[in-house]
């Protein structure tokens, strides 16, 4: 049985070709089509800025953009602010300048876990008098993410280049500057500045409430952090959620299903009906995109366990699909997430 959605690599559009091959350089997550057509309406003004800019709640900004990496969650008060996330690394200067518009002083920036399409920009973020925050177990796996970094930094003009957004000049040339300063960088230079000092970790921006909470268990990798922001009116839950897509399996990463289940619960059980989710990918939505990510991982392993039951090989099962994975975006990790569980679930033999 094979897939009866998704692009075929012949249906490529020569933009998403370069967008994808830009992605693949840097080892890191692009959309597809699909998931572009959910991008969300705006409401702050997008016509002077390169990000599409959400507001989630006051003071409480999402960019929940398909084509630039992992979603970004911004916090201001009373002048003062915290981002979570830095995308790519040719638009890091340009998440940041952005960031600390209209009279905003970031004080904090915040990595939920490792991955190069949420971490790529912190060179631009540890070097502006911003704590960097991340888990402890985040540290060495974003030491070791080099490769994944150059790939996005030689690929980054390219990358910006088939983008079309306002200031495409302005971050053109900074993906430039940034080629050119390659060979004096090394992985320190995306480090963190502080690790969290304890798994629930607070901190104050202006009035703002903002909760840092890893769950002590691997999830979607060993180093997952939620943001929680004003008690729990706003929850980034980085990759912890896809939302209409495939979630990215990284068993490099430790990730397992059953614990990343375990951990959704948790997170739901955060939630009040009112509270904003903003997913590491895809838009923006309340508590029932953790259901849905949740509903997900527990049909694959129902699906799963049934095709090893009947004896089939990890190479047959990882070309199948479900109803429930119907109209998904992502198509091009479905088979990785299949294969994952499959060994996890193999694994209890
Ligand atoms: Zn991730």
């Amino acid at each position: 049985m094979t897939t009866t959605h998704g692009a075929t690599p012949g249906m490529m559009t020569r933009r998403d070709a370069i967008l994808t091959g830009a992605g693949l350089a840097a080892g890191l997550l692009l959309a597809p089509a699909a998931a572009r057509a959910a991008r969300p309406s705006l409401v702050r003004s997008d016509a002077d800025t390169f990000f599409p800019w959400k507001e989630l709640a006051p003071g409480i900004q999402g960019i929940a953009d398909p084509e630039t990496g992992g979603n970004t969650l911004l916090v201001t008060s009373n002048g003062q602010g915290l981002l979570s996330d830095t995308k790519f690394p040719a638009i890091g200067k340009a998440l940041l300048r952005e960031g600390q518009r209209a009279g905003v002083k970031l004080r904090y920036a915040v990595n939920t876990h490792h991955h190069g399409d949420h971490t790529g920009g912190n060179h631009a973020f540890n070097t502006a008098g911003i704590t960097l925050i991340a888990h402890k177990k985040a540290e060495p796996r974003i030491l070791d993410n080099m490769q994944q970094y150059i790939g996005g930094v030689t690929g980054g003009t390219r990358f910006v280049g088939a983008l079309d957004r306002p200031t495409q000049a302005i971050v053109l040339d900074e993906a430039g500057e940034l080629t050119s300063k390659l060979a004096t960088m090394d992985a320190t230079n995306w480090g963190p500045t502080e690790l969290m000092p304890s798994d629930e970790y607070e901190l104050k921006v202006g009035d703002a409430a903002v909760l840092l909470h890893h769950f002590a268990r691997a999830s979607h990798t060993d180093n997952d952090v939620i943001v929680r922001v004003n008690d729990n009116q706003v929850i980034h839950t980085g990759d912890l959620v896809f939302s209409g897509l495939h979630p990215y399996f990284d068993p490099t990463a430790g990730v397992t299903a059953r614990g990343w289940i375990a951990t959704l619960r948790e997170v739901r059980a955060l939630c009040k009906p009112d509270t904003v989710v903003l997913p590491g990918h895809g838009p923006v939505g309340g508590p029932g995109i953790i259901d849905a990510q949740r509903a997900y991982l527990e049909r694959l392993i129902d699906a799963v366990q049934k095709e090893i039951d009947a004896g089939k090989s990890e190479d047959e099962t990882a070309e199948m699909s479900w109803d429930f994975m119907n109209g998904l975006g992502f198509e091009q990790v479905r088979a990785r997430a299949i294969r994952a569980v499959y060994n996890e679930l193999k694994g209890d033999d």
